[in-house]
Order: C-alpha cells, then sequence, then structure tokens
C-alpha cells in the first residue's frame, strides 16, 4: 500500500466515523474555569479547549459550559453534526449523585486561591445534568472529579495491569474513586471524611479528625499557619516555608509529615474494605515531587509509604504510585463515563 492509499483509506475510515461513530464532550468544572476535551468512541482526545469563568453561579456555568461543548463539536465534527450521536459528561469536586445527575454540595473557601481571591460560592442540590441535557441537547452524566480521574486510569492508565485500584484525587480538598473487580464503584465515595484523627481538628464538615481536617490545599495551609502563626497565601507558600531555612520551618514541615500520616491512614483503610492491587495518588506537583531541598514533599511521601504499617499484612502487597495532576485528565475522565452511561461503551482498558 502506497502513501496515498494509506490516505485515502484515513479519509474514507473517518468519513464511516462522522457518519456512525459515538463523541463525548467531556469537561471539567474547575473553580473559575472550564476545561473541555473531546473523545472519540475509542476513548482518545482529539480536541481540547480551555475557558475562564467570570462568575460560578449555576445559570452562568450552564451557559459556559454549553457553549463549550458547542464549539468543540463545531470546530471537530460541523455545525449540523446531530447531538444525539453527542453526550456531555461533566465532573465536579464535590459529591453527586450521578443517576440524577445531581450536584450535592459544591464549595470554594475564601481562601482557596491565594492571591486572587475570587468570591466564595456553594451550591446545593443542583440539577446540573437535566438543566445540562435541556440547554445543549445531548444526553448528560455528572461525576464527582475523583471518580472521573478513576475512569481516566481504569481505560488508560493502572486499568490495563489491575482489575481492582483507588485513586485518590488531593486538591482543594481529597477524594478518592474505585474500581473493584474492572467495574467503577457508583457509591459515593467521602475518602476525605474517614475519621483517622479521634481528637484532632475539626474538619470543614464539621466532624473531628477527617482526612480532609488535615490534607488539601485547604487544610494544610490553615494547619501550617497554625502551627507556624505565619500569614500565608497558599499551600505553595506554605510548602516554601517548610522548605526554607526560617525559624518556623520544623513545624511546617510537621504539617507535610501529619498530611502523609493522614492519606496513608486512609489508604489502610481502603485496602482492608476492597484490597485494590494498586493505589495511584494524584496531586499538585509541589506535594508529590521530592529531591534534594524539596522538605515539604519528602516528609509528605515518606509518610504516604507507612500505609503497610496500618493494615493487615494481607494487603501490604499493594502497590502505592504518585501522579501529577494533568491539565485534562479530569475532564477526559468525564467523557469516557458519558460514553459509558450515554452509549453504553463500556470502559475497557485500551
Ligand atoms: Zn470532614
Amino acid at each position: 500500500m502506497n502513501a496515498n492509499d494509506a490516505k485515502v483509506r484515513q479519509i474514507l475510515w473517518r468519513s464511516r466515523e462522522l457518519d456512525n461513530g459515538f463523541y463525548a464532550i467531556g469537561i471539567e468544572i474547575l473553580p473559575y474555569e472550564l476545561v473541555g476535551v473531546l473523545v472519540e468512541t475509542d476513548g482518545m482526545v482529539t480536541a481540547r479547549a480551555r475557558r475562564h469563568l467570570a462568575v460560578m453561579d449555576p445559570d452562568e456555568v450552564v451557559k459556559r459550559v454549553t457553549e463549550l461543548a458547542g464549539k468543540l463539536v463545531t470546530d471537530a465534527l460541523g455545525c449540523g453534526f446531530p447531538r444525539n450521536r453527542v453526550c456531555l459528561g461533566v465532573q465536579v469536586g464535590g459529591p453527586v449523585d450521578p443517576d440524577t445527575g445531581t450536584v450535592l454540595h459544591l464549595i470554594n473557601g475564601r481562601d482557596d486561591h491565594g492571591r486572587n481571591k475570587p468570591p466564595p460560592y456553594e451550591w446545593v442540590n443542583v440539577p446540573l445534568g437535566a438543566r445540562l441535557t435541556a440547554a445543549s441537547g445531548c444526553a448528560t452524566a455528572v461525576e464527582n472529579d475523583a471518580h472521573a480521574f478513576a475512569a481516566y486510569e481504569q481505560k488508560l492508565g493502572v486499568g490495563q495491569e489491575s482489575a481492582t485500584f483507588a485513586v485518590i484525587l488531593i486538591r482543594d480538598g481529597v477524594g478518592a474513586g474505585l474500581v473493584v473487580r474492572r467495574e467503577r464503584l457508583h457509591a459515593p465515595t467521602e475518602f476525605g471524611h474517614l475519621l483517622v484523627w479521634p481528637r484532632g481538628r475539626i474538619c470543614d464538615c464539621g466532624m473531628r479528625g477527617c482526612i480532609e481536617s488535615q490534607v488539601g490545599s485547604r487544610a494544610l495551609t490553615a494547619v501550617v499557619k497554625e502551627r507556624t502563626g505565619r500569614e500565608l497565601d497558599g499551600l505553595e507558600a506554605a510548602i516554601a516555608l517548610a522548605d526554607s531555612n526560617a525559624t518556623q520551618a520544623p513545624q511546617a514541615v510537621a504539617a507535610f509529615r501529619k498530611a502523609g500520616t493522614s492519606i496513608a491512614r486512609g489508604i489502610a483503610t481502603v485496602l482492608t474494605v476492597f484490597g485494590p492491587s494498586h493505589v495511584i495518588v494524584y496531586a499538585t506537583e509541589g506535594l508529590i515531587t521530592g529531591g534534594p531541598g524539596h522538605r515539604a514533599a519528602n516528609t509528605f511521601l515518606r509518610a504516604v509509604h507507612t500505609f503497610p504499617a496500618h493494615t493487615l499484612h494481607t494487603s501490604r502487597g499493594c502497590q502505592l504510585r504518585t501522579q501529577r495532576l494533568d491539565a485534562v485528565r479530569g475532564a477526559h475522565g468525564a467523557a469516557l463515563i458519558a460514553l459509558q452511561s450515554c452509549f453504553g461503551i463500556r470502559l475497557q482498558p485500551h
């Protein structure tokens, strides 16, 4: 087959895809930002886009998500492309009911984003899926962000070597998604609110000693501030203080040790209940990239790796991996979930 034949075949395949294929738009709803991708039936990303959001109220977010999804479809597939062959998957950093497409709770605190400090917001029981379906004309799936990352790992990551694994996502708070015997667990997993310090700090949820009372950029920044008495503008400043030669650096380092131990205890609980062969921890680079001088990350990672000490010996063979937060991974995972729940396309490893 010469080069021209190959090109003709590719064009024919592409035109058949456009005539018969299914597509998913995946959108990650972040604080004041949208990240979108277009995914084909084979699960691969073929287009991506990003939008700043000026406000975060649900009406505006529905409007902007619909616009971004429309643009991705129009640019890649043409404006007349039938909407019944495109589905929409969105993910948010809070608990959702995937059966009804309702965002149960989504919150952004005043101190969540350092210097910029956009206004805080709070969503309670927002029927996001139904509203997006009405606005976009596309069947819509709504999921929690950690579940979207788990869907990505199932299709294109650790799912290729493991049938049962957990994904832990550390951002402003902490979440987890689980795949058990090749099935993604649909139940909301409130990993961040597992109790790991019975006499610990009060968590934002009102309970005492949750993982999220010590981990996530929100809690870690607050704990380092409490321990050192220093004013800090977000997690990066807390990491810089721990890595510095300041007199308060040891107290800051202790906060990263306790954060790592919190995750280790949470992993131990997941191991005891589900017995995953692998755990993937997604977090910002500053928290998981160790090395000379990176005292915060080194201390955090060392403490996370103590998880076997908190669990039964039968679970101690579990492999722990870390991954940096990738720009489109959450959106990609949301699209994969939509392909499965809207069109029945299974999330089997690639
Ligand atoms: Zn809590």
